[in-house]
């Protein structure tokens, strides 16, 4: 029985002590023993694994980086290393007296098949998923059994949050892929008994597909990327359907502005749909878990509730490390308290978290559980390594999109970057292709794509280009690839 229930209207200290006390023993029997690559931290800077006691106490430890997990010396790849591999050695040396007695009686009583069985329940990888950055090489991340439990468990208060009832369909648009998102969602139904169709995205039965499972399924609640969710509702929306049985849209983005919620609901009120909810959801492959927003008016965000049993955020100054206080902005930092499989401690997200975190109780849902802001945004040179040197300045091209999304007038949008005349040695240009939304001023629409660009990436477009719909969603690949062609760097390598 998940605990969820409980812990959610524990105090604040009950939380902390709940933590402090489950890190300890993570640390001391499962982490130091099995994690070859953390017990090699710990031995090289001296820490002993009994004196992680407490959440301040993570701080004597190392950061851990996306470098660090995709690194390799040339012959094994540096995420083995952080998977728990349990040996009989390592488990008599470091388990306490009485779990070694527990283990030596089910062993005579239920057999030492039965023991074997159980240990490889828990610890022997049985599922993965991979980091989906557009640069590095995907890095896998394994899970045990018992990880695929908890992977059940997060589905399941993913659901409770959005306040889904039992009786509630969903279909499930997120790609068919080795991808978090995916899993989370089909576990999540399997874990709350929710029925779920899961259509595999647009890659897998095309939008037409898509739009059939949802005429055929009717469900209150429709899950997916956000660019293809938009471009499913506004193709049914020009086919004339009647969409009115959906309540609820959960997105796969960390970050969704106003003005991108807004337009889902102008195009879900278009076809009969009101009162519709629109969800954001935090997650990240090296956590294996996902967080959620809970139910609240258009232009609020009650931010990610996060699961306090399973997991310590730290929010760090990117550039120094130390870490910040309650509500303070900075980078968000994982750890993992109840993992097995790839565990990693003190991870450095890259994702960069504006009004941080708060422990005061949920003023929506009273929940007491910490939440994150949800005004995330990456620090792309840590994740994405997006950062693209454009006109000599250092632009971060994931500002493009929360921009451009944003803008009501605008139904799709494209970047390229391209040299002047093509000539490589020629300045960098900015191309913005834009479908607008009929009966817009185009001049006007312009005029703001220019201006909300300069601002917020300091670089001013060369060119806006208008493009009918039909032309910029074939650009876009938004039907045929499982990631949309977004920016395109039609720039010369080297
Ligand atoms: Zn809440």
């Amino acid at each position: 029985m998940d605990p969820w229930g409980q812990i959610a209207r524990s105090s604040r200290e009950d939380i902390r002590a709940l933590q402090n006390k489950k890190l300890a023993r993570f640390i001391k029997t499962y982490v130091y023993p099995f994690s070859p690559r953390y017990r090699r931290t710990f031995d090289e800077n001296g820490i002993k694994p009994g004196s992680i006691r407490t959440v301040e106490d993570l701080q004597a430890i190392p950061f851990t980086s996306k470098l660090d997990l995709i690194a390799t010396d040339g012959r094994t790849e540096k995420f083995k290393e952080y998977i728990l591999q349990p040996d009989k050695e390592t488990i008599r040396k470091f388990w306490p007296a009485t779990r070694l007695i527990r283990l030596a009686l089910s062993s005579a009583l239920r057999g030492q098949e039965y023991v074997e069985d159980q240990m490889a329940r828990e610890f022997r990888p049985a599922f993965m998923t991979f980091t989906t950055g557009t640069t590095n090489l995907p890095t896998a991340f394994l899970y045990s059994n018992h990880d695929v439990d908890n992977l059940h468990i997060y589905g399941a208060r993913m659901l409770k949050l959005f306040d889904i009832a039992g009786s509630d369909r969903i279909v499930n648009m997120f790609p068919y892929a080795p991808h978090l998102a995916f899993w989370q969602v089909v576990f999540g139904g399997l874990a709350s008994s929710v029925l779920i169709m899961s259509t595999g995205g647009g890659k897998v039965m095309g939008t037409d597909g898509n739009i059939s499972a949802l005429m055929k399924m009717k469900p209150a609640v429709l899950l997916g990327v956000p660019s293809y969710v938009y471009h499913v509702l506004r193709t049914a929306r020009d086919q004339g359907r009647d969409l009115s049985f959906l309540k609820k849209i959960v997105l796969g983005a960390a970050r969704l502005g106003e003005g991108f919620k807004e337009k889902i609901t102008e195009l879900l009120m278009q076809m009969g749909s009101g009162d519709v909810s629109v969800f954001g959801t935090y997650g990240f492959t090296e956590a294996r878990c996902a967080w959620a927003e809970c139910p609240t008016s258009i232009s609020v965000s009650s931010g990610y509730h996060l699961y306090p049993d399973k997991e310590i955020f730290e929010v760090i100054d990117p550039k120094t490390g130390v870490v910040r206080g309650e509500g303070e902005d900075g980078e968000l930092v994982y750890t993992a308290l109840d993992a097995r499989g790839s565990v990693v401690l003190r991870y450095r997200t890259g994702d960069f978290v504006r009004g941080g975190i708060t422990y005061a109780p949920c003023p929506h849902c009273r929940r007491t559980v910490p939440r994150v802001s949800s005004d995330i945004t990456r620090l792309s040179d840590v994740k994405d390594m997006r950062l693209s040197k454009i006109k000599g300045a250092l632009v971060d091209l994931n500002n493009f999109s929360s921009v451009l999304s944003d803008i009501k007038m605008i139904d799709e949008w494209q970047i390229e970057l391209r040299k002047h005349n093509n000539d490589p040695f020629d300045v960098d240009e900015v191309v913005v292709y834009v479908s607008p939304k009929s009966g817009c001023d185009r001049a006007r629409l312009e005029e703001e794509v220019k201006k909300k660009i300069l601002l917020s990436t300091e670089v001013t477009p060369n060119r806006v280009d208008f493009l009918e719909l039909p032309e910029l969603v074939r650009r876009l690949e938004l039907e045929t690839a499982s990631k949309e062609k977004r920016i395109i760097d039609n720039r010369p390598k080297g």
